[in-house]
């Protein structure tokens, strides 16, 4: 199963992605992950990066195809993969069916999380991700905090939370993603792959699992 993850920045696509990695055994490669990753290392891929994460702006396409095309050659990918945050453009999307062409696979399914804005801003306003990259478990300080405040329930480690969470990023990050997914749509949409989710109560504890459980539903069609 390929599948691509759409929704806007504090939708719960990354918490959902991890959840359906888990449960159905295959990579959750999110794009924002592994640049971060690359601004820890202080990689000169990580500073390029970073100069367009900290605005709330696009990475250019080139750079971003390049580490998905790498990642998605390892043998892991082989059976599936879980794409959290790629592609956000026409042109990321054209190239990644190239590249499962190559494989002789497609996208498979396209879940788009729909999340009213008023809750994206409250979610990413008060976001916390665990420091440990094996595990990445997401807390809100409002409505899911951890038992002892900035360590991570699931694994010990610290809390961090990210410096593009910042009122004035959100916005741009938001108008971005607005800007792009309409053409991600309309492309998946016209594959027949896209499924629309909007979740009934999004604050709601297991709001996350009912999206994950509505994916996998459509993947057992
Ligand atoms: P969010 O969905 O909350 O914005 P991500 O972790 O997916 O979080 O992305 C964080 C930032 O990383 C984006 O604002 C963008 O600058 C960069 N980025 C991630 N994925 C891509 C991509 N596919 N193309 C271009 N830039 C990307
Ligand atoms: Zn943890």
């Amino acid at each position: 199963m390929y599948i691509v993850m759409l929704g806007a920045p504090g939708s719960g696509k990354g918490t959902a992605a991890k959840m359906l990695a888990k449960k159905t055994n295959l990579p959750h490669i999110s794009t924002g992950d592994m640049f971060r990753e690359q601004i820890k290392k202080e990689t000169e891929l990580g500073k390029l990066a970073n100069s367009y994460m900290s605005k709330g702006e696009l990475v250019p396409d080139e750079v971003t195809i390049n580490i998905v095309r790498d990642r998605l050659s390892w043998e892991d990918t082989k059976n599936g993969v879980i794409l959290d945050g790629f592609p956000r453009t026409k042109m990321q999307a054209e190239v990644l069916d190239e590249i499962l062409a190559e494989k002789g696979k497609k996208v498979d399914v396209v879940p788009e999380i729909i999340i009213p804005d008023q809750v994206i801003v409250d979610r990413i306003l008060n976001r916390a991700t665990c420091s440990n990259k094996d595990c990445g478990a997401i807390y809100n300080l409002k409505y899911k905090p951890s038992k002892t405040p900035g360590v991570c329930d699931v694994c010990g480690a610290e809390l961090v939370v990210r410096t593009d969470d910042n009122e004035e990023t959100i916005k741009n990050r938001l108008e971005t993603y607005r800007k792009n997914v309409e053409e991600l749509l309309s492309f998946y949409k016209e594959k027949g792959v896209l499924l629309s989710i909007a979740p009934e109560d999004p604050t709601a504890d297991n709001a996350s699992e009912q999206v994950v459980e509505k994916i996998l539903e459509k993947c057992e069609e």
